[in-house]
């Protein structure tokens, strides 16, 4: 929220954006991750995403440590020599599979925010939206897909 030029802390420490592996086919998806990173910034809120430094994950990735954050990535050890190319900002948090991961990564958010990404954005937004709906949660969930 902004106040007369300035931003109001949030109430959220941690959040876990989701987002594609890829770049996307739009520069406006890029952009978004950009922007995404600096507001996260702005607000004073740490990152927690799936660790790769590809792709979107990447871009919001290196926005948020650049801007003196910390960023979490969660990360099954399988997928670091794809996912991850030269060096992934932060903290990197090796676990054994994919459910790890997830279970992992909102474990340690606040709240959850899904940028534009492929089958893999998708099933983890959807697995953060059902276990809201089941009760397992009560952390809010916000995407594109919703507006
Ligand atoms: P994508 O949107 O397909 O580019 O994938 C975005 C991220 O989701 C990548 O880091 C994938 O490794 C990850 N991902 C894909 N499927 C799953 C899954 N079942 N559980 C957790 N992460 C996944």
């Amino acid at each position: 929220m902004e106040v007369e030029g300035k931003t109001t802390p949030s109430r959220f420490k941690r959040i876990c954006v989701f987002c594609g592996s890829s770049s996307g086919k739009k520069a406006t998806y890029q952009e978004a991750a950009v922007e995404l990173g600096q507001e996260l910034v702005e607000r004073r809120i740490d990152l927690v995403y799936g660790g790769g430094s590809v792709g979107l994950m990447g871009l919001v990735s290196q926005a948020v440590h650049d801007g003196g954050r910390h960023v979490l990535g969660v990360i099954p050890r399988t997928l670091m020599p794809i996912e991850i190319t030269g060096q992934s900002v932060g903290e990197v948090r090796a676990v054994s599979d994919m459910h790890q991961r997830k279970a992992e990564m909102a474990r340690q958010a606040d709240a959850f925010i899904a940028l534009p990404g492929g089958y893999g954005t998708l099933e983890e937004l959807l697995e953060v939206i059902t276990w809201a709906q089941l009760g397992i949660h009560r952390k809010p969930v916000s995407s594109p897909l919703f507006h």
